[in-house]
């Protein structure tokens, strides 16, 4: 059985767990096996539709204890519900806190972990063998994991969310959660715009913005196109934007349909984080600058001249259909 994690902090649940569901089911095929989601605590109040993204049985573990992001607590009852349910894989996303899980997760399971998969796997026989990209994205390494129990990680947006199937009722499963080590004080969310990882379109900008004060045409954009804002290194290192923008090898990496960027010169740590972005536009005056090489349309300019015009072009055009 395949044992889907679908993380729902506040109540939620974001894209990545409907795709990680949709990957889990798709996963169930070729191993000929079903798939389970299973949510954690007592605010996962629609996990019935995972069914819809899948899941042929939705489980919950209703304790408030679990309503906190503490991924020590998660991985104890995560591995006791796999072993009881008798999961072969089970899938997180690869989110921060489907990351600080899956370690912990596997060594309770004594599974092998293949974290930041982006495919399904190839399973032959007792061979399971599944992608995942590396070296910032050039190339992909192929993990053979010949553990009985595996668990992987997913990527955000590797999979299309695929929403064909029933809702399902949600089943209480009830297991001891252990006190945890950690103690939550405080949680801070980012209000206003959806958060990176989760955004389909991105405006991002950097040090061609030459001050912190100019960053008003970069959120106009945003604004017209319902899209998040992001920045290079040193635009969050000198304090002109939020560290949570920054793009990049050491910053979050980001796979949305649509990446604008603007003013930025395409340095190899930056693409690290937003070269698997469906579609790149680079807009910046030097022609020479190493992002066109990887852009899918670009414009030669001065962002101070192109990018007012390009927001009004996009208002005229939402305003006309
Ligand atoms: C270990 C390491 C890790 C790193 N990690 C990251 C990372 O995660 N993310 C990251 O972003 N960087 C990272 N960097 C830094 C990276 O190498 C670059 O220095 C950085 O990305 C450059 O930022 P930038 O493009 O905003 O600035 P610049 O390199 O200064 O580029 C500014 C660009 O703006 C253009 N421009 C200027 N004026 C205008 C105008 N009026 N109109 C249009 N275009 C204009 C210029 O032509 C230029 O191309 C890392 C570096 C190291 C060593």
């Amino acid at each position: 059985m395949v044992l889907v994690y679908a993380e729902s902090p506040n109540g939620q649940f974001k894209k990545t767990a409907f795709e990680a569901v949709t990957y889990g089911k798709k996963l169930a095929e070729i191993s000929g096996d079903s798939c389970v989601a299973i949510t954690l605590g007592t605010q996962a109040g629609n996990a019935g539709e995972l069914g819809r993204y899948g899941a042929s049985r939705v489980v919950n573990i209703p304790d408030e204890k679990l309503n906190q992001l503490d991924s020590q607590s998660a991985a104890a009852v995560l591995a006791a519900a796999a072993q009881q349910l008798a999961a072969k894989v089970i899938v997180l996303c690869h989110t921060s806190t489907g990351k600080s899980i899956a370690g912990r997760l596997a060594v309770r399971l004594q599974a092998g972990l293949v974290s930041g998969v982006n495919e399904l796997p190839e399973i032959n026989g007792t061979a399971f063998h599944v992608k995942k990209s590396v070296f910032s994205g050039k190339a992909y390494a192929e993990y053979a994991i010949s553990s009985p129990v595996k668990v992987l990680s997913l990527v955000g947006n590797a999979v299309r969310a695929e929403s064909g199937g029933t809702a399902v009722p949600v089943e209480s499963l009830s297991l001891p959660v252990p006190a945890g080590r950690v103690r939550v004080k405080a949680v801070k969310t980012v209000e206003g715009r959806v958060p990176l990882p989760e955004a389909d379109l991105v405006v991002s900008a950097g040090r061609g913005m030459k001050d912190p004060g100019n960053w008003g045409i970069v959120e106009e954009l945003a604004d017209a196109l319902g899209a998040s804002t992001a920045c290079s290194r040193p635009v969050a290192d000198s304090d002109w934007r939020p560290h949570h923008e920054h793009v990049g090898q050491t910053g979050i990496a980001i796979r949305p349909n649509l990446y604008i960027a603007i003013g930025i010169s395409g340095a190899i740590q930056h693409l690290a984080g937003v070269n698997n972005s469906k579609v790149i536009v680079v807009i910046n005056k030097d022609p020479e600058a190493p992002f066109f090489q990887a852009a899918d349309y670009g414009v030669i300019g001065d962002l101070f001249e192109v990018l007012p015009r390009l927001t009004a072009a996009v208002r005229k055009f939402k305003s006309s259909n």
